[in-house]
């Protein structure tokens, strides 16, 4: 009698940092995950009421690899077919420099903010002005400004 072969251990797949719903936010914000940015990952809070909170939560979405998310928050026009996760890259944390309008009470919205990251061991740091506009009542990146 032959013993089956056990399965080949398959390489841990580049996946994102587990984050639970009790993880600190990767936001910054001083919340936990699912209290913060998550619930605009799944959805149970709806969408994000600001332009800021929608940045949040994209960083985020970046941080934990959220895919659907990231088209879904995308404006149709800007939209790409697919989200490149690089797995040399990390991000490390994001700061809120400025943001204008993008409240209740607007259609469009800027939010200026700087990105910590990681890269194959070299740290950087994307600083970037991004555009908010409304689409269909939620809040989506149109596109933004690299700045050096
Ligand atoms: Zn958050």
């Amino acid at each position: 009698m032959s013993r089956r072969k056990t399965r080949p251990r398959t390489a841990p797949a580049a996946v994102a940092p587990a984050f639970t719903a009790d993880s600190p936010c990767p936001c910054g914000l001083d919340a936990a995950y699912g209290a913060c940015c998550g619930r605009f990952h799944s959805g149970t809070a709806g969408t994000a009421p600001t332009a800021e909170l929608l940045m949040r939560s994209r960083y985020s979405a970046f941080v934990v690899r959220d895919e659907a998310y990231l088209l879904r928050t995308w404006a149709p026009e800007t939209r790409p077919g697919e989200v490149d996760f690089d797995p040399a890259l990390r991000w490390t944390g994001l700061e809120i420099q400025a943001a204008t309008d993008g409240t209740a009470f607007h259609q469009h919205g800027t939010v200026t903010f700087t990105a910590g990251y990681v890269h194959g061991g070299e740290p950087g740091a994307l600083r970037e002005r991004s555009r908010f506009a409304r689409h269909e009542g939620a809040w989506v990146y149109v596109d933004g400004d690299v700045s050096e």
